[in-house]
Parts: structure tokens; sequence; C-alpha cells
């Protein structure tokens, strides 16, 4: 989490008003929080988790079974516990999906997210279409096994989820992302950012996105689709007339989809990696960086990195540092700073 932040993402979806912000960090009301896990849907970086209710954990359960119904009296306390990625990748695994919403209408949680599950499913179908993926994801009143359970305890309805062949499906999915994540790793960066990129987190749900990915047919074209269609990664734009190399962008990117060089001398741009989590905009005091209004399914099969804007290096003509010039300056911006504050405090 970050105070730059100004994503209210959380807050937005809860529908018991559990999650209020302050200071641009959420708080949580714990005597209003309905356990219903959109809020740990609806954060990019997956800083939000319920004890018991883990979206990862449940991909794993779900793929090892022979189930292909979400239902909030089945398997997840609210079909908006799950993000369009997961649909995404579950879809295309299970040979399609099918959403349980026989109860949202008649469940005060449901009457308040149904919109989000609404947009969530036509954004999945709207990308698996674009993919030519074959399967799609269903909407259907099935109300499953007839017993609403309105009083059901739903945390500990989880604490008894388990099935059959989780373990070897999440042994194969392991081995999988670990080459995935290797592979992020290996073609994003030069080796002597690579420890850099460690410390950035790739996301769970972004990890099992690329490697269900994998396992699917390619397009037979790369389509170009609706930018606003996708809420989970963008494709960004740099103005490099404001950008004033300011470094705030890629040292705040919590994934590492921003890097730049150990001189600092460019900023490269991988939308594999980007979650669309909107900080490195939240912190650009100019506004340099935009995200394109459409995005090239290509990233998607063959990512590669772009480079957004080169800086030429030199050294400051006050302290011999190597800093990022882009506009001639002869002198780094902390010596022009240190000179501004001086002369202030001298009245000049
Ligand atoms: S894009 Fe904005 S935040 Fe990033 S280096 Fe340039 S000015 Fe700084
Ligand atoms: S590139 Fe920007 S929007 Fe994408 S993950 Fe990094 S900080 Fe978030």
């Amino acid at each position: 989490m970050s105070t730059n932040s100004e994503c209210r993402h959380c807050e937005q979806i809860c529908p018991s008003g559990a999650i209020t912000l302050t200071g641009r960090l959420p708080s949580i009301n714990y005597a209003l929080c309905v356990g219903c896990a959109g809020c740990v849907s609806a954060c990019s970086t997956e800083a939000l988790n319920l004890d018991d209710f883990s979206p990862t954990e449940f991909f794993f359960s779900f793929v090892a079974s022979q189930e292909n119904i979400i239902s909030c009296q089945k398997n997840v306390p609210c079909i908006a516990a799950l993000s369009t990625e997961y649909l995404v990748s579950l879809s295309g695994l299970k040979k399609g999906l099918v959403l349980d919403t026989g109860h949202c209408f008649e469940c005060s949680i449901g009457e308040k997210v149904l919109e989000h599950i609404e947009r969530m499913k036509d954004d999945a179908n709207y990308l698996l279409e674009a993919i030519e993926s074959p399967y799609r994801v269903l909407d259907e009143k099935l109300g499953h096994s007839g017993e609403a359970e309105e009083e059901k305890d739903r945390r500990d309805f989880f604490k008894t989820f388990h099935l059959k062949g989780l373990g070897k499906v999440r042994q194969d999915f392991e081995k999988e992302i670990t080459r995935t994540t290797d592979e992020f790793i290996e073609y994003t960066i030069d080796s002597s950012h690579t420890s850099g990129l460690r410390t950035k987190k790739i996301t769970d749900r972004r990890k099992l996105f690329f490697t269900a990915l994998k396992r699917s047919e390619r397009p037979s074209l790369y389509h170009v689709v609706d930018a606003e269609r996708i809420g989970f990664t963008s494709q960004k734009l740099m103005d490099e007339t404001k950008c004033t190399a300011c470094e705030m962008c890629y040292r705040v990117c919590p994934t590492g989809a921003l890097t730049s060089d150990i001189r600092n001398s460019k900023i490269d741009f991988d939308p594999f990696l980007c979650v669309k989590c909107h900080l490195c905009h939240d912190v650009c005091a100019t506004d340099a960086l935009s995200v394109s209004s459409s995005y090239n399914l290509k990233e998607w099969f063959e990512p590669a990195v772009q480079n957004l804007v080169t800086f030429s290096v030199r050294r400051c003509d006050e302290c011999d540092g190597l800093f990022s010039s882009v506009a001639g300056e002869k002198v780094c911006r902390r010596c022009q700073l240190e000179e501004e504050e001086a002369r202030e405090l001298w009245g000049l």
C-alpha cells in the first residue's frame, strides 16, 4: 500500500461500508465486514487478504475439481470475490464457466455487487472472444442446492472447503508458474537489474493468468481491444516533453512493469506485468504518463519490453555525480534544489 495512491477500489466495492479510506490508506471496520472478499478481488496489487478465503487457493481447488459452477452456496463467499483475470483463466482451463447468480437477487450483498459481477462477466467474455477462445462465462440463475442458507456463517463454510486432487494440480501449476516467473525476469531486464525486479511482486493472479494462457491456443490474429474493457492491465504512453526523469514512477511501480537501468538512463515498460494500479500516474507530478485507449493482445502471447523514454546521462557541474539530463541541464536536480533552498534562506 502506498500513501501516494489515489485508488479507492476496495472502498467502492465494499457492500457493507466496512472500508473507508483514511489518509489514502484503507481502514476496516471488522464489525461491519461480511467476508464477501469483494475488496480482495478489487485490489489489483493483492494488498488485501481474508484469513479464510484465498482466491489462489480457490483457483487450485476449483481446477482440481470436476466443478465448473461458481456459487456462493458452494465454493466462494461471493462471486465478486473473483476478478476478471480469474474468470478468463478459469474459463479456459475449465472449458467454460457458470456463475450461479440465483441467490444474488435475494441477498443484500448480491444486490449491491451484482452490477460488478455483470461487468466482470461481460469483460471476461469480451476478452475470451478477442483471444478466439471457444469458451465463455455464463450467468445462470441456478439458486444452487435450493437452500439459500442466508444466515450461513461464510467463514465456517470455507474452513471445510477441500477437494481431492488439489495437491497435484497445485504442484503442476506451481512448476509452470516458477518457469513463467523466471521467464518474466529473464526477458524483462538485463542482469544489472535482476535484484531490483526480484524485490517487486508479480501478483498470484497474474502468474496464474499467464500460466493459464500458455495452456490455451494462440489466436490466429492478435486483436487490438478497447483498453476500457481490461481492468487489470494497461498499455502506457509517455509524453517525453513532460518527463523530468524524477524516477518516481519506476521506483514506486509494485510489479516491475516500469523499470530503468543502473544509470537511470531510460524508462522501460512491460505491459505483461502491469496490474493497472495507477500508482505511477498518481506520483507523476507532470502527468507525463498516460494510459493508451487501446491494448494489443499480442502482449499476452509474445510479451515485449518497450522503451518509453531515453535520457542522456551526464556529470553534474556542481557535485560531479551522474544524473539524467532531460533538457540539457548541467546541474543535477538535488544541487538545483539545494541552491533554491539556499536562495530562499538568504532571501535572494
Ligand atoms: S514519467 Fe513522471 S514520474 Fe516517471 S520519471 Fe517521468 S516525470 Fe517522473
Ligand atoms: S506500470 Fe503503473 S499502473 Fe502498471 S503496475 Fe506499475 S505502477 Fe501500476
